[in-house]
């Protein structure tokens, strides 16, 4: 049983880093922010205030989120397209503030991680999720290079990308998760820092197999 946990702000390319690991080392790959998202898509879809903390905790009592092949099921939904959008990742942001979003989902990938080996990417994971992780990651770039990879990333699944918008966006969700009270986004001081700016998803992917065959 091994858990590596992968954190760092969006954009920083975690997550194809943590799937390819994942491939290469036959383990699971879980997408921590895509469970972030799909409750933001579902409080959004149902119009619940996120200030009526009775109204979110009523919806997280009747909701399953599940991961299979790759894709993430909401309520035996596949929602892993819907929830790519830029409106979605700001309503996952808010609603992570949300002490108790966070301990449904928290419990939620402390079982996962249980159960079997798995590669987790995040936030909190180093810190929170698995503090005792076998192998623990900080994946950043600067926010310009995370901006203009979103936008190529946009641009590939046909959806329109203003860059001056994306950086203040990615800005904004820096800041948010790094200042909000409950689990912020911060290395844990055992992780290993790896700056992508110049990098590519080759060259994290390699560094990072290399660094655990230490
Ligand atoms: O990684 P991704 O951009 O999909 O995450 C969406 C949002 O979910 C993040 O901006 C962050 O606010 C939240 N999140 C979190 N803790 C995690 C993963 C994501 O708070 N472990």
């Amino acid at each position: 049983m091994m858990r590596i946990a992968v954190d760092g702000p969006s954009g920083a390319g975690k997550s194809t880093v943590a799937r390819r690991i994942a491939d290469r080392l036959g383990i699971d790959y879980i997408d921590t922010g895509a469970m972030y998202r799909a409750v933001g898509y579902k409080l959004l879809k149902e119009g619940v205030s996120l200030e009526n903390t009775e109204a979110v905790q009523e919806l997280l009592d009747r909701t399953e989120i599940d991961f299979s092949n790759g894709k993430i099921f909401l309520d035996g939904e596949d929602v892993s397209g819907l929830i790519r959008t830029q409106e979605i990742a700001g309503q996952a942001s808010a609603c992570s503030a949300i002490g108790i979003v966070r301990t449904k989902l928290v419990d939620l990938q402390r079982k996962m991680g249980r159960e079997k080996s798995v590669i987790m990417d995040g936030r909190d994971i180093g810190t929170n999720v698995f503090p005792d992780a076998e192998y623990k990651f900080f994946i950043t770039a600067s926010a310009e290079e995370r901006a203009r990879r979103r936008c190529e990333e946009l641009k590939a699944g046909g959806q329109e990308a203003e860059p001056e918008q994306i950086l203040a966006a990615i800005r904004k969700r820096d800041h948010d998760d790094s200042t909000r009270a409950i689990n912020p986004l911060r290395k844990a001081d055992d992780a290993v820092e790896i700056d992508t700016t110049h990098m590519s998803i080759d060259e994290v992917t390699d560094y990072i197999c290399r660094e655990m065959n230490r």
